[in-house]
């Protein structure tokens, strides 16, 4: 090693000089606003595209909007869904069976892309872990809860995107 080296060595390590370097970033970087927030007491925002957990939605009136037509069902890359349907008394055609298998969705959100009156859509919510394989097998109940509890913020979602569609 050249003598120089060395000698430059023995000064930096007697002199502390990249400890002070460090203390001096770290002051630095004291006096700045964090990049970071404190999950899951503060959240970072979300975009209105964002694909979260599914939810079947309802209009104003309570009724259901689904109409059973299937294309959610017939375009789903990863066949997660499964649909089954019948006529009501009066005329109208709705689901007696909708369900998602979570655990086979890619998110991709081409059900909410195929369906014709914003039905099934992808909601802001991704808090949604669970301890068994089996609390991920969604059926129309807990999918029409979650449009209920989730509608506000997906139908701002929807408005603000609609220009883009
Ligand atoms: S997001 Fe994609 S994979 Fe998931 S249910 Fe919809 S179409 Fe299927
Ligand atoms: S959710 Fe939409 S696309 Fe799927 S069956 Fe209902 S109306 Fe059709």
């Amino acid at each position: 090693m050249p003598k120089r080296n060395k000698l430059d060595r023995f000064a930096r390590s007697f002199l502390l000089s990249e400890l002070v370097a460090g203390f001096i970033l770290t002051f630095k970087y004291m006096l700045k606003k964090p990049v970071t927030i404190n999950y899951p007491f503060e959240k970072g925002p979300l975009s209105p595209r964002f694909r979260g957990e599914h939810a079947l939605r309802r209009y104003a009136n309570g009724e259901e909007r689904c109409i059973a037509c299937k294309l959610c069902e017939a375009i789903c890359p990863a066949q997660a869904i499964t649909i089954e349907a019948e006529q009501r008394a009066d005329g109208s055609r709705r689901t007696t069976r909708y369900d998602i298998d979570m655990t086979k969705c890619i998110f991709c959100g081409f059900c909410q892309e195929a369906c014709p009156v914003d039905a099934i859509v992808e909601g802001p919510n991704f808090e949604y872990a669970v301890e068994t394989r089996e609390e991920l097998f969604y059926n129309k109940d807990k999918l029409l809860a979650n449009g209920d509890r989730w509608e506000t913020a997906i139908a701002a979602n929807l408005k603000a995107d609609a220009e883009y569609r």
